[in-house]
């Protein structure tokens, strides 16, 4: 019989991987997955500000079957490692040679003095899961012009950082193409600096003055607390009341049955081995996306996609020929200030003494030319159609 490779997660990193280890011919593959359509929450940004619909978001997982993928539509419940099984929420179990794990991100909901799992549908994250991100949207679209928005967002390490001000950027963008151009939104945040800042806020100040703010640590003194029940957020600085809409991005940690799997560290994240992204913990198991430590690598689609062809690689060799391949990877983030004006951060990386190393790097420089702008949106067009292809077919 062929060797068994199990999937948890049909996600950015678990889909890519199922798709590439199939394609080898040589090995079962098995995907766990209990949603029955992913909604990538990379380009919901794009949804938000109106460049996209829905649709274009939304997958199958037909065409891994398709391609031979056993696709499991339930949610793996536990690890036994011992035995090497999955067990699912119904008590089956799924033998395993090798398991590739890619669950994503769990929130912290008590990061956040007064919100909850259960004020999420008032204060949404949006930060994973196709409910989330249709909340946002539609409380979006009721933000009357003079509104407020708040987005609370997270400290580091978090799920794609230059995301939250891609986020406030559409929504700018939206609330100004439907005329309502008085609407304001703030950016509490913990961190005294975020990803492409100087970019972010010189978009901000060209397409929409005076409606984006940033309030860092130093100016808000950090956020205090939120109340669900009258859209306030309480901060060291101010208190802004009846807020139109609070969007809370907490703190995050790896994906549970990650965690408790005993995967993860101290950090609640997975540490893994850099050339090959077996879990430091239990080298049968291989741990890709959000959910590992990988280094200078950010937490993004693109990282997990390549970290799964690397996977795809070190799984096959581990079990057929033992020759390792030295690990290259990549990850570029682009994101949407306005129509036409797309900025990227990238990165190349290798496993370098111990660690994922990024060795060479590079970003959006300031006030460049408009066509070079309108050229890196049509990268990030290109590179999502690539994206879902090598996870969906
Ligand atoms: P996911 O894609 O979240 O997949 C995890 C899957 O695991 C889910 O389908 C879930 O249902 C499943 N799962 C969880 N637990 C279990 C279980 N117990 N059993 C079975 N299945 C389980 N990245 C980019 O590269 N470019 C971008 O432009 C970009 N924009 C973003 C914008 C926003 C607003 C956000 C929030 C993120 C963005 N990202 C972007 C980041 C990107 O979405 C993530 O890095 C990526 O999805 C991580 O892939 P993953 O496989 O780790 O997790």
């Amino acid at each position: 019989a062929r060797p068994r490779v199990v999937v948890v997660g049909g996600g950015a990193g678990g889909a890519s991987a199922a798709r590439a280890l199939i394609r080898a011919g040589t090995v079962e593959v098995t995907l766990v997955e209990p949603e029955p359509r992913y909604v990538a929450v990379f380009h919901s940004n794009l949804w938000l500000g109106g460049f996209i619909t829905v649709d274009a978001l939304t997958f199958g997982y037909e065409g891994l079957a398709r391609a031979g993928v056993r696709i499991i539509p339930q949610a793996a419940a536990a690890i036994d490692r011992e035995r090497r099984e999955v067990r699912l929420a119904d008590g089956d179990r799924i033998p395993y040679d090798r398991l590739v794990l890619s669950p994503g991100i769990d929130l912290e909901y008590d990061s956040v003095p007064g919100w909850s799992r259960a004020a999420e549908t008032v204060m949404p994250h949006a930060w994973k899961g196709g409910r989330q991100l249709r909340i946002l949207k539609d409380r979006l679209d009721q933000v009357p012009d003079g509104g407020l928005i708040v987005i609370v967002a997270p400290p580091n390490p978090f799920r794609c950082p230059p995301a939250p001000y891609e986020r406030a950027s559409m929504m700018a963008h939206r609330l100004k193409s439907t005329g309502r151009g008085d609407a304001r939104i703030i950016i509490v945040d913990p961190k005294p600096k975020f990803s492409m800042q100087g970019l972010f806020q010189e978009g901000w100040e060209a397409h929409y003055p005076g409606m984006v703010e940033w309030m860092a640590p130093d100016i808000s003194e950090g956020l205090v607390s939120v109340d669900p029940a009258t859209g306030t957020v309480v901060t060291g600085f101010e208190t802004y009341r009846d807020a139109a809409l609070v969007n809370i991005i907490p703190a995050q940690k790896a994906g549970a049955i990650a965690r408790t799997a005993g995967l993860a560290d101290a950090s609640g994240w997975c540490p893994v081995e850099p050339a090959s992204m077996a879990s430091l913990l239990d080298p049968a198991i291989f741990v890709i996306g959000d959910a590992a430590i990988a280094g200078d690598m950010p937490k993004s689609a693109f990282a997990a996609g390549s970290q799964a062809q690397v996977v795809a690689r070190a799984v096959l060799a581990g079990l057929f020929h033992g020759a390792e391949t030295p690990a290259a990877y990549a990850s570029t983030c682009w994101s949407l200030i306005a129509a036409d004006d797309a900025v990227k951060v990238s990165g190349l990386y290798r496993s370098v003494e111990g660690r994922i190393r990024e060795m060479e790097g590079a970003v959006s420089r300031a006030a460049e030319p408009p066509a070079l702008r309108r050229r890196q949106q049509q990268e990030n067009a290109d590179w999502y159609r690539g994206m879902v292809a090598d996870m969906f077919g």
